[in-house]
């Protein structure tokens, strides 16, 4: 027994399905929530191994009980800070998964249309093969990564090392692009970097929650235990909910506001302005460490109670209410989770709440701030070691020095780590992927084939004949089911590392059991992959310089040493025996922070932010010099965002509004929990949930079937009448095929291929639907897994046929943009002459036209070089360019004006073009071509600069006073 496992024997388990909170246990006080350890147990356990569990964000710790080499329980860790001993039911009943009789034990290769079992040597071998295959042919670029949630931190690392700076590809992200993608975006936008500014300590304290978009009962339920606990105990906090669902937290709420679907920016910025006329801003705090509240005021002035209800639904008395709670509260806690997330204007929603704690000036006090929660489990780890597409160490991607210190670390060239854009999204990868540009993709841990919006279409994508998809997991799944390769990996319990919770709470869980099979952890694939792949830095060492988990995570410590999720001060020593640690963790803060900013500075200084931020509503990102010149250095930002409506909306022939979610039982696709028996029997299937009226009126009883349809696609569910907005309906996405391949039942057929511009998380809390009563499902024989796969690839195919037919044939498109920079260069530069000819009597036009005519020649004759080696296309550029090519007007000073703004269409022509071309030589690593457009670019820049300032000079004369 570890010396951190309680010594007393906790009593036999609650049914934990029935009883999902258990006991309260009241209390009032930071660090004073009373132990309750709530245990689970199948047999005599010969030992207890040190754990923490992975079925949501919220990372309880847990021991597995060991016997004869098998898992037969789990107790919760009565020393571990995050629960207490608490269980909820995932955690009780969700190991019982691992010794499901379907797991993949060995790899799966795909010949002749069918999955046969291969050797590691030969799965291996084969990815290899196609990787370096794709690289010599399609370059890096051509490689695409989407990873999980649930992997330990120190898989993370290496398959971001391995994806950064041994491939070199920006096409990385994670399924926590579905989940946390929005926490993230919000918290670099207020605060300069991604990290939770509090902690669950602060819930201990709080006297006013806040609960957006957040069904904190049912989707972490011992966070929700921590709660009750605290309504049951002294000095109770008030509740407020926002969500358009009456959930069990919502019951619980002392205000409950039910806002229409895709409304939240509507409804916060209504909360911020009645905040601030009620006196509730912290005048003070916002001047010392804010900047923008002056925009943001004005912004929200706009949402008076009354608009607030036109556009949201929500009385106007109701929101009174609700901000007057915010404001006589002395300690205010909000939490934000996927409610907001995956609707509409996520991050703009997400910043305002950051914003209602700012202007209250309640962060980094005990009591106070903001849980920008994540959804799954190790979301965090994902984030902080650039698995997910971010940098790791929360650096950024648009500061070169954050990049060089990556490729000190790392001993590799600047050039070798994208950089050079926006990292892709996942979305993103799967449409590159659908165009067949990503020619490998690599799934790990996760379903995309169930949890991606618009199924038919992601399901067509990984079906692709010409898409190499390699699906790594511990389960067949519907997407092991599509992939060339399978890879069986270990699951949670059976490989050892460490992973990060939603309040930064770092736990380490030990291997218990060995894994079945030929399984393998992660990270030993990850490792003999770059093994295999020969990865070498700059001085010929190999890539990877760590072998096993303790050795990965010494090397992330080095990573994420001086940023703002500094590991250094951890080990695995350290992490053993007692309660998970918060980072950051560091020789000065040894025991890690329970809340940050506690200083009231903020990570936001140009040289030090994760981030320059967005502008919220069309994600255009600020440039780096914009952030400089207006460099907050160390004050939160307060960001505003206007509303707007959501993209689709119930209309006459789809009239729901559809938003999708989870059970308390089950987690993300259903892998593991659908195969622990106490929690698949406690939820077996899909259902659709109706308000009472609207089922009244459409003669639908509780368990009737309905089909319900989208532009997208259909399902077919039975009817549940619940607590929901009138007009609404939700569906719980966990469902596939896997174990019932006969009926459509995954909420995803129906959901919108569409994105926050910001985040880039994917909105499935709304889109337009129809329902109808059937008396049957079309196909009622549930089936076994056996044979899955080939219906699934035969289902698909037509589909994916039909998909590769609108992709057109592959063309050399630099050719094209070198042919189109250089129709527009000719352009210019014929431009520029005429109008030194039709304006001669102006000695700077006359005399400036021609140097930068010269200029524009000389790049001609250059850019010569570049076309010889890539080739050039014109497709009809030059009627393009001389339709817009119209200088030569009147020698009059409009006349100037109007040949100038030409002139500096054409410029601008170009330099879309050169942009384009930049960022295509960055991503060959071509150093010749990137120096010549570089320079290419000073150039036209220089060019647009005067022919802006003659334009403005000439402008008000020309215009005011015509000749
Ligand atoms: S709350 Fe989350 S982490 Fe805790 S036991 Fe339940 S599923 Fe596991």
């Amino acid at each position: 027994m570890d010396p951190g496992a309680q010594d007393q024997s906790p009593p036999r388990g609650r049914n934990s399905v029935a009883d999902v909170w258990g006991t309260r246990t009241p209390y009032a006080g930071e660090g004073r929530w009373p132990v309750r350890v709530d245990q689970e147990l199948a047999g005599d356990p010969e030992r207890w191994v040190q754990s923490a569990c992975v079925l949501c964000s919220n990372g309880c710790g847990l021991d597995i009980a060991v016997s004869e080499g098998r898992m037969v329980g789990v107790r919760g860790r009565a020393a571990d800070h995050v629960n207490r001993g608490r269980l909820g039911p995932k955690g009780l009943e969700g190991w019982r998964a691992n010794a499901s009789a379907d797991r993949l034990r060995v790899p799966l290769i795909r010949a002749g249309g069918k999955l046969r079992a291969a050797t590691w040597d030969e799965a291996l071998d084969l990815i290899v093969a196609r990787s370096k295959e794709l690289i010599h042919d399609h370059t890096s670029s051509s490689i695409g990564f989407y990873t999980s949630g649930q992997l330990m931190l120190e898989e993370y690392y290496t398959l971001a090392v391995i994806g950064r700076a041994g491939i070199g590809t920006p096409h990385m992200d994670g399924n926590t692009r579905l989940c946390t993608a929005t926490a993230a975006a919000s918290l670099k936008e207020s605060f300069g970097c991604d990290g939770q500014p509090s902690s669950y300590a602060d819930l201990d304290t709080a006297d006013c929650l806040l609960l957006v978009g957040h069904n904190l009962a049912e989707t972490a339920t011992v966070l929700w235990m921590k709660v009750l606990d605290r309504r049951r105990g002294p000095r109770p906090p008030a509740l407020i909910v926002i969500d358009v669902r009456e959930t069990a937290t919502a019951r619980e709420a002392d205000l409950h506001l039910v806002p229409r679907p895709g409304t939240n920016v509507a409804v916060l910025n209504g909360l911020l302005n009645l905040v601030i006329e009620g006196g509730g801003v912290d005048q003070r705090f916002v001047a010392a460490h804010t900047v923008g509240f002056d925009r943001l005021a004005r912004t929200v002035a706009h949402y008076p109670p009354e608009r607030v209800a036109e556009i949201a639904g929500i009385p106007p008395d109701r929101l009174r209410a609700a901000a007057g709670l915010l404001v006589r509260s002395q300690r205010l806690m909000s939490t934000v989770l996927q409610g907001v997330y995956q609707s509409m204007q996520a991050t703009a929603a997400a910043v305002q709440v950051n914003n209602l704690q700012l202007i209250r000036g309640m962060i980094g006090k005990p009591g106070c701030g903001v849980l920008q929660m994540n959804g799954q489990p190790t979301a965090q780890n994902a984030r902080e070691c650039g698995a997910d597409g971010d940098l790791p160490g929360f650096r950024n991607w648009s500061n070169p020095d954050h990049v060089k210190q990556l490729a000190d670390l790392w001993d590799v060239t600047l050039d070798q780590i994208p950089h050079w854009a926006p990292p892709t999204h996942a979305l993103q990868i799967f449409d590159y992927a659908e165009q067949g540009s990503i020619k490998l993709l690599w799934i790990q841990a996760t379903n995309p084939a169930v949890s991606l919006p618009d199924l038919a279409r992601v399901r067509a994508i990984l079906a692709k004949p010409e898409l190499f998809v390699v699906a790594q997991d511990i389960f067949p799944t519907e997407t092991t089911a599509l992939a060339d390769v399978v890879l069986p990996a270990a699951a949670w319990g059976e490989k050892t590392g460490t992973f990060t919770n939603a309040d930064r709470t770092v736990h380490l869980a030990q291997q218990a059991v060995a894994p079945p099979g030929e399984a393998r952890s992660d990270l030993d694939i990850f490792l003999d992959y770059a093994r295999r792949m020969d990865f070498r830095d700059r001085s010929g060492r190999p890539l990877i310089k760590w072998h096993d988990p303790e050795t990965a995570f010494a090397a992330w410590q080095a990573c994420s040493r001086g940023r703002p999720c500094d590991y250094s001060g951890l080990s695995y020593a350290k992490l053993a025996g007692g309660s998970g640690i918060r980072w950051p963790c560091t020789d000065a803060e040894p025991d890690g922070a329970a809340r940050l900013y506690s200083d009231g500075r903020f990570p936001t200084a140009y040289a030090y932010c994760e981030d320059y931020g967005h502008d919220l509503v069309t994600g255009a990102v600020v440039e780096p010099l914009q952030y400089k010149a207006i460099d907050p250095q160390g004050k939160a930002r307060l960001k505003d965002a206007e509303y707007q409506a959501p993209h689709e909306q119930p209309d006459e022939t789809y009239p729901f509004w559809l938003t999708t979610g989870r059970v308390v039982y089950h987690f993300h696709t259903r892998t593991k929990t659908g195969r622990a028996p106490a929690l698949q029997a406690a939820a077996p299937d899909v259902f659709v949930e109706i308000n009472a009226d609207d089922a009244q009126s459409r003669g639908l009883a509780e368990g009737d079937w309905a089909r319900i349809a989208s532009r997208r696609g259909e399902i077919e569910a039975r009817v549940k009448i619940g607590g929901i907005a009138p007009g609404c309906l939700f569906i719980p996405f966990h469902y596939g095929s896997w174990d019932q391949p006969d009926r459509k039942r995954a909420a995803n057929e129906l959901t919108l291929y569409a994105w926050d511009p910001v985040s880039k998380q994917p909105q499935f809390k709304y889109a337009a639907v129809a329902l109808a009563r059937i008396a049957a499902p079309a196909t009622t024989r549930p089936d076994a897994a056996a044979g899955m796969a080939a219906r699934i690839v035969e289902g698909v195919r037509h589909a994916a046929g039909a998909a590769a037919a609108l992709v057109k044939p592959e063309r050399q498109h630099i050719r094209e943009y070198l042919g189109l920079l250089h129709g527009s260069e000719q352009g210019f530069a014929a431009a520029l002459d005429m109008v030194a000819d039709a304006h001669a009597s102006e000695p700077d036009v006359l005399n400036l036209c021609r140097v930068l005519a010269g200029w524009s020649r000389r790049e001609l004759a250059d850019l010569a070089q570049l076309i010889a080696r890539y080739g050039e296309a014109h497709e009809a550029e030059p009627e393009r360019i001389a339709k817009a090519l119209k200088p030569k007007r009147r020698q009059t000073g409009f006349g100037l004006v109007r040949d100038l703004h030409d002139c500096w269409l054409l410029a601008q022509e170009s330099h879309v073009s050169l942009v384009v071309l930049d960022q295509a030589a960055k991503a060959l690593r071509d150093a010749e071509m990137m120096r010549l457009i570089e320079r290419m670019v000073d150039q036209n820049q220089r060019q647009r600069s005067w022919l802006f300032t003659r334009i403005k000079q000439a402008a008000p004369q020309a215009l005011i006073v015509p000749a």
